[in-house]
C-alpha cells in the first residue's frame, strides 16, 4: 500500500460544489465499518476525508477502494 501523507493537511483540489479548483483541508478518519458484524471491531478503515475551505463542502473516500 502507497501512502502519500506527505501532502496532508491542505492542497488545492477540484470541489464539485464551487466546480472550480479549491483550497482543501485533508485528514485520514478510521472508521467502524459496520456492515460486516462479524469483526466488525477489526474492520476500521481508513478515510481520505477533504473539506473545501471556500463552501465547506465535506466529501470522504475509503482510501483502500482506490
Ligand atoms: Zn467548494
Amino acid at each position: 500500500m502507497a501512502t502519500t501523507d506527505d501532502s496532508f493537511g491542505g492542497l488545492t483540489e477540484h470541489c464539485e460544489e464551487c466546480e472550480l479548483d479549491t483550497l482543501h483541508e485533508v485528514s485520514v478518519q478510521l472508521r467502524t465499518e459496520s456492515a460486516k458484524s462479524e469483526n466488525a471491531a477489526f474492520s476500521r478503515e481508513p478515510y481520505r476525508v477533504t473539506e473545501c475551505q471556500r463552501c465547506g463542502r465535506r466529501d470522504s473516500q475509503r482510501m483502500n477502494d482506490a
